[in-house]
């Protein structure tokens, strides 16, 4: 007989089983601790080890983080780029700019971050570990989930299938990341390889380039291929990102890459640019994958969030950030109403946001890897527009509050 780990408390306060430990899990556990209910999260891996890569932490996100206590954390362990600066990869030529630093501060009411992930996942769990509300249930895979009209009940094992155990709550937060068990539950439609691979690594700062080592966000577009590069670690790295066409996708989640197959990729690029790419010498690879906005995001007691709910492809690095918002929006749903019919608010407050981020990151992709006549009309634009304009234009997406 499964062990079961959490009888249902059927108290003011809600239990809730959330599957997953990434960026969206730990978030959604200390949006719903702080609203009052009890959260267990069941994550698969044994410890918390983050890749070596960067993220991009725009307004919309940082400031939910904020909400939930962590502005002084995120203020030691993040920096705010001035702006970006966007060159042709060929070239080196600048061809336009977005202003942020200060000026997105104020135009958004909350800062635009950059942040190494491992240091953005310490401070969740650091969050996490304070609260006695919250519980940590490492090693455990989720393998089944069964429904019924007043709880969810999980099936987790662990040690390769050497145990069994069943957890139950009032409602269950699909967490799971791009290859979600949970998200099949909901949609079974499958992920489909987006034809692109993202190469990342990490430079020491006095191994960069002197043109390219400020303190703002580089971005050099060029036909089918982009970089993008930004510090992280107050200044004493940078995170380097190059997306290229790939003909077979695979499903490791950061596997290893061949530095000598990344600089054949940019050997007609700028020098500067030339020069960075030729310093690390091992970068990570993730094959890009798509898939629609789950149908629905969340039905009786069991809802989605973040990758599991609708992955974002990464041209307007915005996947953590929608994750983030998801959670506010999920916790301020079921403050106000019933575990089905919150879920089911929920689902209708997300959909067209969500989708429409999705559109905007893949409408940034094909705008990055245009060329010819596409991308002298694209090029005209950032130039007319200029650095201020082109931060205008993301209003609607770095100005969103949860209470909109
Ligand atoms: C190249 C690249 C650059 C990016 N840059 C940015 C950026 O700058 N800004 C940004 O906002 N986003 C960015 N993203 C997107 C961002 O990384 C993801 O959207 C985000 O990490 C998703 O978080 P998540 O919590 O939904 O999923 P995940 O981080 O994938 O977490 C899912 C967790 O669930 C666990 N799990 C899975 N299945 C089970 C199971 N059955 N049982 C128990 N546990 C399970 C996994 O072990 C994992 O810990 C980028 C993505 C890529 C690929």
């Amino acid at each position: 007989m499964p062990r079961s780990l959490m009888p249902r408390d059927p108290g003011p306060a809600l239990s809730v089983a959330v599957v997953g430990g990434g960026i969206g899990g730990l978030t959604a556990a200390l949006a719903l601790n702080a609203a009052g209910h009890a959260v267990t999260i069941v994550e698969r891996r044994t410890g918390f080890s983050e890749v070596g890569a960067g993220l991009q932490l725009s307004p919309n996100a940082s400031r939910v983080l904020a909400d939930l206590g962590l502005a002084a954390a995120l203020r030691r362990a993040g920096s705010e780029p001035p702006g970006v600066v966007v060159r042709a990869l060929d070239s080196g030529r600048k061809i336009g700019g977005v202003t942020l630093g200060a000026a997105a501060r104020d135009a958004f009411g909350a800062p635009y971050y950059v942040i190494h992930r491992a240091d953005l996942q310490t401070l969740l769990l650091d969050a996490v570990r304070s609260r006695p509300g919250i519980r940590l249930l490492m090693g455990r895979e989720v393998t089944g989930l069964t429904e019924t009209e007043d709880c969810v009940t999980l099936a987790l094992e662990s040690g390769n299938g050497a145990r069994s155990e069943s957890l139950s709550a009032d409602l269950v937060v699909g967490a799971d990341g791009l290859r979600s068990r949970i998200r099949g539950h909901l949609d079974p439609r499958g992920l489909s390889q987006a034809g692109m691979a993202a190469w990342r690594a990490i430079v020491p700062r006095e191994a960069v380039p002197e043109a390219l080592a400020g303190e703002a966000t580089g971005l050099w577009l060029g036909r089918g291929r982009h970089v993008v590069h930004y510090p992280i670690h107050a200044g004493r790295d940078l995170n380097v990102v190059a997306v290229v066409p790939e003909r077979q996708g695979d499903e490791d989640w950061g596997r290893l890459g061949e530095p000598a197959v990344l600089r054949a990729q940019f050997r007609d690029c700028a020098p500067d640019l030339a020069e960075l790419l030729t310093v690390p010498d091992s970068w990570l690879v993730w094959s890009l994958a798509d898939r629609p906005v789950a149908r629905p995001i969340a039905r009786g007691r069991v809802a989605l969030l973040g990758d599991a709910a609708h992955p974002v492809l990464p041209f307007l690095a915005q996947g953590a950030a929608l994750a983030i918002e998801d959670c506010a929006i999920l916790a301020q749903c079921l403050a106000a109403q019933p575990v089905v019919e919150a879920l089911d608010a929920y689902a209708r407050a997300r959909r067209r946001r969500v989708r429409r981020v999705q559109r905007a990151a893949r409408a940034n992709g094909r705008t990055y890897h245009t060329g010819g006549i596409t991308a002298f009309v694209r090029d005209a634009v950032m130039r007319r527009l200029g650095p201020d304009g082109m931060r205008e234009r993301y209003a609607w997406l770095y100005g969103w509050t949860p209470d909109a």
